[in-house]
C-alpha cells in the first residue's frame, strides 16, 4: 500500500520519501510471496468499485513498467445455496451461477470441484492471479522513476507536527528526522502499535499469523489446474473459508489456503503455530478430499508453507483516513487494517491514500463510486465491531 501510494504521489508532481522497516522486498508483513487473487465478488457492495478502479489501475502500471504482474484468469466462488454471505457476493460481483449453464457452454474446468449436496458454484470474468514480490517491486520501481526517495532498514518511530512550523516531522529509529507537509501511514501489522505511541487512540487493527500451503496436485492433473488450461481463481464459503490460485508458481503444486488465522504480536513471532498447526492445514485437507476429489494429493500435507500476517480489523473492513485530532488534523492519513483481501486493491488504496494527503478528498474514489465512508476510523467510537453484519 506503500509503495502504491508513493508512486500515485511522485506521479501526482509531490517529492516522496518511501520509508520501510526492513530490507525492501521482505517476508516479514503481509505483500510477500509469488501469488494473490483478484476478484469482484463481495458479500459487501462497497468493494466491486474499488477492485474495478484497481484492476485498471493494474493495467495501467503494467503499460507504465512494460512488463506484466497480472494473469487474467475466472474467478469461481463455491458456497452453500443458503448462505446470505456468499448470495451477496454473487450478485455484487455479477457473477454467473454454473447451474444455470448447460452443456457445451459449461467450462471443463467446472468438472474438477464436487460441489456439495446444497452448494452451488457461480463464475466471472474479472478475476487473476498478481505476482505480489513482483508487483510490489514494480510500485517500487515505477516510483524512484518518478523521483521518490526509497529508504530501507528505516524504523519509524514518531511522527508529529513540529511546533511553530506546521511541517510533519518523522523520526527513525536512528534518530535522524524527515521533514513533510503530509504523511501516509501504511505499516500494516504494525498499524496499532504505532499508532498508540503517537495519539494513544487504539486502532483495531490485530495482527494474524496466517499460512500459504502449497499441495501436490496429482499426476495426470498437473496441466488441468493450470491457468493457461483455463483453471481459475476459487473461494469457497462456509467453515473453513478456503481459497486458491491456479498451479503457476510452483510447477505441479497448486496454492489452497484458509483464509485466518491465530493472533500474533507482529515484534515477537513464534514461526512454530503449535498444536494443530492453528487450524490451517487440516480442515483445508478435508475441504480438497471433498471438493476437488483426485485431483491434489493431501497424505502427508502441503508440500510447501509459507507463513505471512493479516491485520484484521472486526469487520474486515479497510482503515482509510486522516488520522485527525488537534495535532495531525488532514496532514497525515492512515491505510490500513486490509483484512486479508486488500492486495488487489492496492493500485486504488494507494491513489486514494495519496489525493487524500495532496487534496484533502479523494476525487478518484468518488468517480469510481467508491464510498470511503465504510473505511472511516469513527465507525468503532461506540462501537467495537464497526460495520460488521450478517448478511
Ligand atoms: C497469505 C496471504 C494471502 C493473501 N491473499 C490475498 C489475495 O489473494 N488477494 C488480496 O487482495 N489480498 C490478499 N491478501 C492480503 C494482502 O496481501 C494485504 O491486505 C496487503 O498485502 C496489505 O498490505 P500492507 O501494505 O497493509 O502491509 P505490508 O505489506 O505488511 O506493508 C507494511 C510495511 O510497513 C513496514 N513497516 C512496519 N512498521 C514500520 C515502521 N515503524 N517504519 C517503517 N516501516 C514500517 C513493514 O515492514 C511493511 O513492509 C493476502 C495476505 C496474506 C498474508
Amino acid at each position: 500500500m506503500g509503495s502504491c501510494a508513493a508512486h500515485a504521489a511522485a506521479s501526482r508532481g509531490a517529492r516522496v520519501l518511501l520509508l520501510e522497516r526492513f530490507d525492501l522486498l521482505h517476508q516479514l508483513g503481509s505483500s510477500h510471496g509469488e501469488s494473490r487473487t483478484i476478484r469482484a465478488t463481495y458479500p459487501q457492495p462497497h468493494y466491486p468499485p474499488l477492485v474495478r478502479l484497481s484492476r485498471r489501475l493494474w493495467d495501467d502500471a503494467q503499460r507504465d513498467a512494460g512488463y506484466s504482474v497480472l494473469t487474467p484468469t475466472p474467478h469461481v466462488d463455491l458456497g452453500p445455496k443458503d448462505d446470505p454471505a456468499f448470495a451477496a457476493a454473487v450478485a455484487n460481483g455479477g457473477a454467473t451461477e454454473l447451474a444455470a449453464v448447460e452443456g457445451g457452454a459449461r467450462p471443463k474446468w467446472a468438472e474438477v470441484f464436487s460441489v456439495p449436496e446444497g452448494w452451488t458454484m457461480a463464475s466471472s470474468e474479472l478475476g487473476g492471479v498478481m505476482k505480489a514480490t513482483k508487483a510490489v517491486a514494480m510500485f517500487q520501481a515505477l516510483a524512484v522513476k518518478m523521483g521518490t526517495v526509497v529508504r530501507d532498514r528505516a524504523e519509524v518511530v514518531d511522527v508529529a507536527r513540529k511546533q511553530g512550523e506546521g511541517t510533519i516531522v518523522v523520526r527513525i529509529s536512528s534518530g535522524e528526522e524527515f521533514h513533510g507537509a503530509k504523511c501516509i501511514i501504511t505499516i500494516g501489522a504494525w498499524t496499532s502499535k504505532l499508532v498508540k505511541s503517537i495519539t494513544g487512540t487504539d486502532l483495531p487493527v490485530q495482527p494474524l499469523h496466517v499460512l500459504i500451503c502449497y499441495w501436490k496436485v496429482k499426476p495426470g492433473h498437473e496441466h488441468e489446474l493450470t491457468a493457461e488450461a483455463g483453471f481459475p481463481t476459487f473461494a469457497s464459503y462456509g467453515d473453513p473459508y478456503v481459497y486458491s490460485t491456479p498451479s503457476m508458481e510452483y510447477p505441479g503444486l497448486i496454492k489452497i489456503a484458509r483464509h485466518g488465522g491465530p493472533p500474533c504480536d507482529p515484534n515477537g513471532r513464534d514461526w512454530s503455530i503449535g498444536p494443530g498447526e492453528g487450524g490451517l492445514v487440516e480442515p483445508v485437507a478435508r475441504w480438497i478430499d471433498e471438493v476437488m476429489p483426485g485431483q491434489v494429493d493431501t497424505t502427508g500435507g502441503p508440500v510447501l508453507r509459507q507463513p505471512c500476517m493479516y491485520s484484521m480489523t472486526p469487520d474486515e473492513d479497510f482503515v482509510i483516513d486522516f488520522l485527525g485530532g488537534e495535532e495531525f488534523g488532514m496532514d497525515v492519513v492512515v491505510g490500513a487494517g486490509f483484512s486479508g483481501h486488500g492486495f488487489k486493491m492496492g493500485p486504488a488504496v494507494g491513489k486514494i491514500l495519496a489525493e487524500m494527503a495532496l487534496d484533502g478528498e479523494a476525487r478518484t474514489a468518488m468517480e469510481a463510486g467508491v464510498e470511503l465512508r465504510h473505511f472511516r476510523i469513527g465507525r468503532f467510537e461506540g462501537n467495537p465491531m464497526g460495520n460488521a453484519r450478517s448478511f
